[in-house]
């Protein structure tokens, strides 16, 4: 194969129709052309995300959300439980702590996911916790949360659900206004078939009552202006227009396939991945019961450094493997399928992987 197979959990591939759609000349990001644009993009969203809430979108990176999240639901020395499960789950504690957040931690071993009978638990012993930040799907180990099940407990418990849902919307099932989730994060170059450069936000009504007294200092993110503009069919900044394209285009596709495909599409290439990496003898890193449907992650040969491994597999086969972070670095690697992915993918990907292992395994 010579064109790169980038299977890494984003940026993802884009499809043809997509890269085409950038190379269009600039327009006015206050203009009619551009206010329909956002709002069919918007509306796209919202089938995606199974929301009525509002949908915002900001020019960041995903974490960008994470902040804009925090810093305008929260005030400096509201208490916070944090439940991480991995390194994604630590950056939303970081952001919340250094905007002055008084954390109360939920730590789950790496590979695991956290239950909601966990959050009730950490719920009860500190009741006076206003909002639970939660990643829905832990990128860095392949590990995706029961949502649902945590999401009841901290709606039942009364607090506001702040969800890091970057990796996992539009992809995996996730049901926003059905399952209480306030206030919903994701990025472009994850799910959306669209290069990084804007992140999307959802507010439900709670979470716009905590904007109003939220004082932990914004500006560029306030969701307020954002909201304000996008009535007007705009953005109160100028807008990342060429990613905009993009997306609009991505969102197309995405509406085209439909909802049902585009997660079934992510559950048969997850299968694909988990069965083909183990039919060769390597063992996977996740909890089976919450391995993800987006990325998947894995030891590497026995006696092999994962890095040096997935290096070797890109020289010799143009496959572009991900590292692991923080304390996994080397041990494990992790293969993206999520986005513009389909089942010849996954094939070519187990293909190359298959003939760098050190002792040749039969297909
Ligand atoms: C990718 C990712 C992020 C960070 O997004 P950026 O776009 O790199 O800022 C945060 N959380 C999760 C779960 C992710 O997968």
């Amino acid at each position: 194969m010579s064109e790169v197979n980038l299977r890494i959990p984003g940026p993802t591939p884009l499809p043809p129709s997509v890269q085409e759609a950038m190379r269009r000349d600039m327009i006015n990001h206050r203009g009619p052309e551009f206010a329909q644009m956002q709002a069919e993009i918007v509306e796209a969203l919202k089938v995606f995300l199974q929301t009525q809430n509002d949908v915002l979108l900001l020019t960041a990176s995903g974490t960008g959300g994470l902040e804009a999240a925090v810093v305008n639901t929260l005030s400096p020395g509201d208490k916070v439980l944090s439940v991480s499960i991995g390194y994604f789950g630590e950056r939303f504690r970081t952001i919340a702590q250094v905007y002055g957040a008084d954390i109360v931690k939920l730590d789950i071993p790496q590979g695991q996911a956290a239950r909601g009978a966990q959050v009730a638990e950490a719920l009860r012993a500190a009741p006076d916790v206003k909002a639970v930040l939660v990643t829905h799907n832990e990128t860095s180990t392949g590990v995706t949360n029961p949502l649902q099940e945590i999401a009841a407990e901290v709606k039942a418990a009364g607090k506001l659900l702040l969800v890091d849902a970057i990796s996992s919307a539009g992809c995996v099932p996730l049901e926003t206004d059905a399952w209480g989730v306030d206030v919903l994060v994701t990025g472009s170059q994850k799910g959306w078939m669209a290069p990084p450069g804007l992140a999307f936000l959802s507010m439900s009504r709670e979470a716009w009552a905590a904007h109003a007294t939220a004082k932990m200092p914004h500006f560029y993110f306030d969701l307020k202006r954002h909201k304000k503009a996008m009535t007007e069919g705009s953005t109160p900044w100028t807008p990342a227009v060429s990613v905009y394209y993009a997306l609009h285009e991505g969102m197309r596709l995405l509406m085209a396939e439909g909802r049902e495909k585009v997660l079934a599409r992510h559950q048969r290439v997850a299968d694909l991945t988990r069965e083909g990496l183990k039919a060769m003898g390597l063992r996977l890193f996740a909890d089976p019961q919450f391995a993800s449907n987006t990325v998947t992650s894995v030891y590497p040969p026995a006696g092999l450094n994962a890095d040096d491994f997935r290096r070797q597999v890109k020289k010799a086969h143009n496959v572009v493997l991900a590292g692991a972070q923080g304390d996994l670095a080397g041990k494990v690697f992790r293969v993206g399928h999520l986005g513009y992915v389909h089942e010849a993918d996954i094939a070519a990907t187990l293909d190359a992987i298959r003939a760098e292992l050190p002792l040749a395994v039969p297909a």
